[in-house]
Protein backbone atom coordinates (compact mmCIF):
# COMPACT_ATOMS: atom_id res chain seq x y z
CA UNK A 1 0.00 0.00 0.00
CA UNK A 2 1.34 3.48 -0.89
CA UNK A 3 0.87 6.10 1.86
CA UNK A 4 1.45 9.65 1.49
CA UNK A 5 1.25 12.04 4.74
CA UNK A 6 1.59 15.75 4.73
CA UNK A 7 3.23 17.05 8.22
CA UNK A 8 3.45 20.15 9.59
CA UNK A 9 7.28 20.77 10.25
CA UNK A 10 8.17 23.68 13.03
CA UNK A 11 11.16 24.64 14.52
CA UNK A 12 10.34 27.72 17.19
CA UNK A 13 14.16 28.56 16.97
CA UNK A 14 13.85 29.66 13.44
CA UNK A 15 10.28 30.33 13.27
CA UNK A 16 10.14 28.28 10.58
CA UNK A 17 6.98 26.36 9.82
CA UNK A 18 6.50 24.66 6.74
CA UNK A 19 4.30 21.46 5.26
CA UNK A 20 6.57 18.55 4.04
CA UNK A 21 4.86 15.46 2.02
CA UNK A 22 6.22 12.30 2.56
CA UNK A 23 5.62 8.89 0.62
CA UNK A 24 5.85 5.53 1.61
CA UNK A 25 5.30 2.47 -1.35
CA UNK A 26 5.41 -0.58 0.78
CA UNK A 27 3.05 -0.02 3.89
CA UNK A 28 1.19 -2.93 5.18
CA UNK A 29 -2.57 -2.19 5.58
CA UNK A 30 -3.18 -3.28 9.33
CA UNK A 31 -0.05 -0.71 9.75
CA UNK A 32 -1.15 2.42 11.91
CA UNK A 33 0.04 6.02 11.50
CA UNK A 34 2.80 5.80 14.42
CA UNK A 35 3.92 2.54 12.24
CA UNK A 36 4.37 5.29 9.12
CA UNK A 37 5.82 8.13 11.04
CA UNK A 38 8.39 5.30 12.58
CA UNK A 39 9.75 4.49 8.94
CA UNK A 40 9.67 7.95 7.54
CA UNK A 41 11.92 8.76 10.90
CA UNK A 42 14.52 5.66 10.32
CA UNK A 43 13.88 5.34 6.32
CA UNK A 44 13.63 8.94 4.93
CA UNK A 45 14.40 11.70 7.21
CA UNK A 46 15.82 11.62 10.78
CA UNK A 47 15.09 14.97 12.04
CA UNK A 48 11.14 14.39 12.25
CA UNK A 49 10.45 14.64 15.92
CA UNK A 50 7.48 13.19 17.60
CA UNK A 51 6.79 11.25 20.78
CA UNK A 52 5.97 7.76 21.28
CA UNK A 53 6.64 5.36 23.84
CA UNK A 54 4.53 2.00 24.29
CA UNK A 55 2.97 1.94 20.62
CA UNK A 56 -0.17 0.13 22.43
CA UNK A 57 -2.52 3.52 23.56
CA UNK A 58 -1.61 3.30 27.16
CA UNK A 59 1.57 5.62 27.85
CA UNK A 60 -0.03 8.86 25.90
CA UNK A 61 3.05 9.75 24.41
CA UNK A 62 1.79 10.12 20.32
CA UNK A 63 -1.24 12.04 20.80
CA UNK A 64 -1.08 14.20 17.52
CA UNK A 65 -3.75 16.24 15.26
CA UNK A 66 -5.03 14.36 12.14
CA UNK A 67 -6.71 16.37 9.89
CA UNK A 68 -7.69 18.61 12.50
CA UNK A 69 -9.15 15.57 15.17
CA UNK A 70 -6.62 14.57 17.64
CA UNK A 71 -6.13 11.03 18.24
CA UNK A 72 -2.93 8.65 18.96
CA UNK A 73 -0.92 7.61 16.47
CA UNK A 74 -0.80 4.28 17.67
CA UNK A 75 -4.67 3.43 17.55
CA UNK A 76 -5.08 4.99 14.02
CA UNK A 77 -5.51 2.87 10.90
CA UNK A 78 -3.70 4.63 8.21
CA UNK A 79 -5.76 2.64 6.07
CA UNK A 80 -9.06 4.21 6.71
CA UNK A 81 -7.32 7.55 7.00
CA UNK A 82 -6.35 7.22 3.50
CA UNK A 83 -9.68 6.64 2.37
CA UNK A 84 -11.24 8.59 -0.99
CA UNK A 85 -7.59 9.38 -1.86
CA UNK A 86 -7.14 12.02 0.92
CA UNK A 87 -3.58 13.01 2.01
CA UNK A 88 -4.07 13.37 5.46
CA UNK A 89 -2.37 16.59 7.28
CA UNK A 90 -0.64 15.51 10.80
CA UNK A 91 0.00 18.39 13.23
CA UNK A 92 1.15 18.74 16.33
CA UNK A 93 -1.93 18.94 19.28
CA UNK A 94 -2.86 21.99 20.06
CA UNK A 95 -3.56 24.31 23.51
CA UNK A 96 0.35 23.49 24.64
CA UNK A 97 3.42 25.40 23.48
CA UNK A 98 5.60 23.85 20.40
CA UNK A 99 8.94 22.52 20.90
CA UNK A 100 9.63 21.01 17.01
CA UNK A 101 7.42 19.08 14.68
CA UNK A 102 4.63 16.68 16.35
CA UNK A 103 6.15 17.50 20.04
CA UNK A 104 4.56 20.09 22.45
CA UNK A 105 5.35 20.87 25.77
CA UNK A 106 3.62 18.74 28.27
CA UNK A 107 4.45 20.99 31.43
CA UNK A 108 1.63 23.44 31.54
CA UNK A 109 -0.78 19.98 31.73
CA UNK A 110 1.61 18.61 34.53
CA UNK A 111 1.43 21.70 36.66
CA UNK A 112 -2.86 22.13 36.00
CA UNK A 113 -2.58 18.66 37.50
CA UNK A 114 -0.16 19.11 40.41
CA UNK A 115 -2.66 22.26 41.49
CA UNK A 116 -5.76 19.95 42.08
CA UNK A 117 -3.53 17.79 44.29
CA UNK A 118 -4.09 14.66 42.54
CA UNK A 119 -4.16 12.56 45.46
CA UNK A 120 -6.28 11.51 48.47
CA UNK A 121 -5.19 13.88 51.52
CA UNK A 122 -4.28 13.16 54.76
CA UNK A 123 -6.79 11.85 57.38
CA UNK A 124 -6.56 10.80 61.32
CA UNK A 125 -8.35 7.61 60.14
CA UNK A 126 -5.19 6.06 58.62
CA UNK A 127 -5.53 2.24 59.42
CA UNK A 128 -2.42 2.95 60.90
CA UNK A 129 1.26 0.77 59.41
CA UNK A 130 1.14 -1.82 57.68
CA UNK A 131 -2.65 -1.57 57.19
CA UNK A 132 -4.83 -0.37 54.33
CA UNK A 133 -8.01 1.10 54.13
CA UNK A 134 -10.14 -1.20 51.72
CA UNK A 135 -13.25 -0.02 49.59
CA UNK A 136 -15.01 -2.27 47.88
CA UNK A 137 -15.23 -1.89 43.85
CA UNK A 138 -19.05 -0.86 43.64
CA UNK A 139 -17.84 2.28 45.71
CA UNK A 140 -15.05 3.11 43.17
CA UNK A 141 -17.33 2.71 40.34
CA UNK A 142 -17.72 6.24 40.87
CA UNK A 143 -14.28 7.03 39.88
CA UNK A 144 -13.53 4.28 37.15
CA UNK A 145 -13.85 6.21 34.29
CA UNK A 146 -11.81 8.72 35.21
CA UNK A 147 -8.91 6.44 36.74
CA UNK A 148 -8.64 4.99 32.85
CA UNK A 149 -6.91 8.30 32.09
CA UNK A 150 -3.50 8.18 30.07
CA UNK A 151 -2.57 11.57 30.26
CA UNK A 152 -1.99 11.85 26.25
CA UNK A 153 -3.63 15.35 26.17
CA UNK A 154 -6.13 15.08 23.68
CA UNK A 155 -9.04 16.66 25.38
CA UNK A 156 -6.63 19.16 26.20
CA UNK A 157 -5.96 19.53 22.40
CA UNK A 158 -9.85 20.57 22.18
CA UNK A 159 -10.73 22.16 24.12
CA UNK A 160 -11.97 25.54 23.26
CA UNK A 161 -12.67 27.21 26.63
CA UNK A 162 -9.09 26.58 27.32
CA UNK A 163 -7.49 28.14 23.95
CA UNK A 164 -10.03 31.15 24.94
CA UNK A 165 -8.74 31.73 28.33
CA UNK A 166 -5.51 29.75 29.13
CA UNK A 167 -5.94 29.55 32.20
CA UNK A 168 -8.85 27.04 32.88
CA UNK A 169 -8.13 24.30 34.42
CA UNK A 170 -9.21 22.18 31.28
CA UNK A 171 -10.71 18.21 31.16
CA UNK A 172 -7.69 17.02 32.20
CA UNK A 173 -7.16 18.32 35.06
CA UNK A 174 -10.79 18.44 36.08
CA UNK A 175 -11.21 14.76 35.59
CA UNK A 176 -8.06 14.18 37.88
CA UNK A 177 -10.52 15.98 40.16
CA UNK A 178 -13.41 14.08 40.16
CA UNK A 179 -11.06 11.16 40.42
CA UNK A 180 -10.27 12.42 43.93
CA UNK A 181 -13.48 14.01 45.12
CA UNK A 182 -15.47 10.92 43.94
CA UNK A 183 -13.28 8.97 46.23
CA UNK A 184 -15.20 7.72 49.36
CA UNK A 185 -11.87 7.66 50.95
CA UNK A 186 -11.44 11.40 50.04
CA UNK A 187 -11.75 13.52 53.71
CA UNK A 188 -11.32 17.39 51.94
CA UNK A 189 -13.97 16.98 49.27
CA UNK A 190 -15.75 20.34 50.76
CA UNK A 191 -12.05 22.07 50.48
CA UNK A 192 -11.63 20.61 46.62
CA UNK A 193 -14.99 21.88 45.55
CA UNK A 194 -14.50 25.08 46.94
CA UNK A 195 -11.04 25.85 45.19
CA UNK A 196 -12.47 24.07 41.98
CA UNK A 197 -15.68 26.58 41.93
CA UNK A 198 -13.83 29.36 41.54
CA UNK A 199 -12.44 31.40 38.41
CA UNK A 200 -10.89 29.06 35.42
CA UNK A 201 -12.33 25.78 37.44
CA UNK A 202 -15.37 23.92 36.87
CA UNK A 203 -18.21 26.73 35.29
CA UNK A 204 -15.48 28.00 32.47
CA UNK A 205 -16.28 24.86 30.31
CA UNK A 206 -18.30 25.88 27.25
CA UNK A 207 -19.87 22.62 27.63
CA UNK A 208 -19.35 21.83 23.74
CA UNK A 209 -18.30 17.50 24.53
CA UNK A 210 -15.66 17.57 22.37
CA UNK A 211 -13.29 16.26 24.80
CA UNK A 212 -15.68 13.69 25.65
CA UNK A 213 -15.93 12.57 22.06
CA UNK A 214 -12.11 12.57 21.37
CA UNK A 215 -10.69 11.14 24.42
CA UNK A 216 -9.35 7.85 23.59
CA UNK A 217 -10.02 6.17 26.43
CA UNK A 218 -13.18 6.92 27.56
CA UNK A 219 -12.86 9.04 30.81
CA UNK A 220 -15.52 11.42 29.79
CA UNK A 221 -13.91 14.70 30.94
CA UNK A 222 -17.21 16.85 30.45
CA UNK A 223 -19.05 14.01 32.53
CA UNK A 224 -16.09 14.44 35.65
CA UNK A 225 -16.55 17.96 35.43
CA UNK A 226 -20.68 17.38 35.42
CA UNK A 227 -20.16 15.69 38.05
CA UNK A 228 -18.50 18.23 40.21
CA UNK A 229 -20.79 20.73 39.12
CA UNK A 230 -23.48 19.06 41.05
CA UNK A 231 -21.45 18.09 43.97
CA UNK A 232 -21.14 21.57 44.53
CA UNK A 233 -24.15 22.28 44.35
CA UNK A 234 -25.12 19.42 46.63
CA UNK A 235 -22.65 21.34 48.68
CA UNK A 236 -23.99 24.32 48.86
CA UNK A 237 -20.97 26.15 46.92
CA UNK A 238 -22.41 27.88 44.51
CA UNK A 239 -20.98 31.54 44.70
CA UNK A 240 -19.43 31.02 41.64
CA UNK A 241 -20.92 32.94 38.41
CA UNK A 242 -21.09 29.83 36.17
CA UNK A 243 -23.19 28.16 39.20
CA UNK A 244 -25.56 31.24 39.28
CA UNK A 245 -25.72 30.77 35.73
CA UNK A 246 -26.69 27.32 35.95
CA UNK A 247 -29.39 27.58 38.63
CA UNK A 248 -30.97 30.27 36.62
CA UNK A 249 -31.08 27.77 33.75
CA UNK A 250 -33.14 25.62 35.79
CA UNK A 251 -35.45 27.77 37.67
CA UNK A 252 -36.01 29.58 33.99
CA UNK A 253 -36.88 26.40 31.98
CA UNK A 254 -38.91 25.20 35.05
CA UNK A 255 -40.81 28.03 35.21
CA UNK A 256 -41.51 29.11 32.07
CA UNK A 257 -40.22 26.59 29.78
CA UNK A 258 -38.04 29.08 28.06
CA UNK A 259 -34.61 30.78 28.95
CA UNK A 260 -35.13 34.38 29.93
CA UNK A 261 -31.88 35.57 28.36
CA UNK A 262 -32.66 39.34 29.76
CA UNK A 263 -32.66 38.15 33.13
CA UNK A 264 -30.06 35.66 33.16
CA UNK A 265 -27.60 38.46 33.26
CA UNK A 266 -28.81 39.80 36.53
CA UNK A 267 -29.08 36.25 37.80
CA UNK A 268 -24.97 35.80 37.17
CA UNK A 269 -23.51 38.76 37.51
CA UNK A 270 -25.55 40.89 40.53
CA UNK A 271 -27.48 43.72 40.46
CA UNK A 272 -24.18 46.29 40.54
CA UNK A 273 -22.56 44.76 37.49
CA UNK A 274 -25.41 44.56 35.67
CA UNK A 275 -26.35 48.05 35.98
CA UNK A 276 -23.02 48.66 34.31
CA UNK A 277 -24.00 46.47 31.13
CA UNK A 278 -27.50 48.86 30.36
CA UNK A 279 -26.45 50.09 27.58
CA UNK A 280 -25.22 47.12 26.05
CA UNK A 281 -28.58 45.61 26.70
CA UNK A 282 -30.91 49.34 25.16
CA UNK A 283 -28.62 48.57 21.81
CA UNK A 284 -29.40 44.45 21.71
CA UNK A 285 -33.01 45.68 22.42
CA UNK A 286 -33.11 48.38 19.81
CA UNK A 287 -31.66 46.00 17.27
CA UNK A 288 -34.30 42.91 18.41
CA UNK A 289 -30.97 40.81 19.79
CA UNK A 290 -32.62 40.77 23.27
CA UNK A 291 -36.21 40.30 24.23
CA UNK A 292 -37.92 42.69 27.22
CA UNK A 293 -38.05 41.15 30.46
CA UNK A 294 -41.60 41.87 30.74
CA UNK A 295 -43.91 39.80 30.37
CA UNK A 296 -42.36 37.15 30.86
CA UNK A 297 -43.10 34.83 28.29
CA UNK A 298 -44.31 31.19 28.72
CA UNK A 299 -43.82 28.41 26.38
CA UNK A 300 -46.53 26.11 25.30
CA UNK A 301 -46.43 22.62 25.70
CA UNK A 302 -44.59 22.99 28.94
CA UNK A 303 -45.23 19.77 30.62
CA UNK A 304 -43.01 17.66 29.13
CA UNK A 305 -40.45 19.60 30.32
CA UNK A 306 -41.88 19.85 33.80
CA UNK A 307 -42.37 15.66 33.83
CA UNK A 308 -38.60 15.30 33.09
CA UNK A 309 -37.78 17.20 36.14
CA UNK A 310 -40.42 15.60 38.02
CA UNK A 311 -39.17 12.44 37.65
CA UNK A 312 -35.42 13.65 37.95
CA UNK A 313 -36.38 15.02 41.30
CA UNK A 314 -38.48 11.93 41.88
CA UNK A 315 -35.48 9.97 42.33
CA UNK A 316 -33.55 12.05 44.68
CA UNK A 317 -30.31 11.72 42.77
CA UNK A 318 -28.51 14.72 44.57
CA UNK A 319 -24.74 15.69 43.32
CA UNK A 320 -23.20 13.58 41.06
CA UNK A 321 -25.82 10.40 41.59
CA UNK A 322 -27.69 13.12 39.09
CA UNK A 323 -25.49 13.51 36.50
CA UNK A 324 -26.17 11.40 33.35
CA UNK A 325 -22.86 9.64 31.80
CA UNK A 326 -22.19 10.98 28.10
CA UNK A 327 -24.84 11.47 25.57
CA UNK A 328 -25.05 8.10 24.66
CA UNK A 329 -27.02 7.01 27.75
CA UNK A 330 -29.63 9.56 27.00
CA UNK A 331 -30.91 6.72 24.98
CA UNK A 332 -31.71 4.20 27.79
CA UNK A 333 -33.32 6.95 30.00
CA UNK A 334 -37.40 5.62 29.99
CA UNK A 335 -39.94 8.42 30.35
CA UNK A 336 -42.16 7.48 33.23
CA UNK A 337 -45.16 9.41 34.01
CA UNK A 338 -45.45 10.71 36.99
CA UNK A 339 -48.23 12.37 38.89
CA UNK A 340 -48.55 16.58 38.11
CA UNK A 341 -48.03 18.86 41.19
CA UNK A 342 -49.63 21.87 41.30
CA UNK A 343 -48.01 24.51 38.48
CA UNK A 344 -45.41 26.42 40.00
CA UNK A 345 -45.39 30.53 39.73
CA UNK A 346 -42.76 32.26 38.22
CA UNK A 347 -39.80 32.85 40.93
CA UNK A 348 -36.64 34.55 41.82
CA UNK A 349 -33.94 33.07 42.95
S1 LIG B 1 -16.71 20.10 27.30
FE1 LIG B 1 -15.68 21.72 28.49
S2 LIG B 1 -13.71 20.85 29.10
FE2 LIG B 1 -14.52 19.55 27.46
S3 LIG B 1 -13.57 20.36 25.58
FE3 LIG B 1 -15.58 21.38 25.82
S4 LIG B 1 -15.16 23.28 26.97
FE4 LIG B 1 -13.34 21.94 27.19
S1 LIG C 1 -8.87 12.46 29.88
FE1 LIG C 1 -8.67 11.20 28.02
S2 LIG C 1 -7.99 12.66 26.44
FE2 LIG C 1 -7.66 13.66 28.42
S3 LIG C 1 -5.53 13.20 28.94
FE3 LIG C 1 -6.80 11.60 29.90
S4 LIG C 1 -6.87 9.94 28.40
FE4 LIG C 1 -6.13 11.73 27.31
Amino acid sequence: MQVRLQIRRSDPATGETRLQLYQLDHVRPAATLLDCLEEIKEEQDGTLAFRRSCREGICGSCAVRIDGRTALACRTSVAELLAGGRIPLITPIGNLPLIRDLVVEMEPMWQKMRSVQPFLSPTSDSPGEGRETVVSPALLEAVHKEALCINCGACISECDALTVSPEFLGPHALSKAWRLVGDPREPATGRRLQELSREHGIWECTRCYLCNERCPKGVDPRDAIAKLGAEAFAAGVTRDRGARHARWFVTSARTTGWLRESELVVKTLGVAVSVTKIPLALRLFRRGKAPLPLPRHKAKGLEPARALQRIVAGQDRRGARGIVQGERVLARIELVRVPEPPEPEAEDF
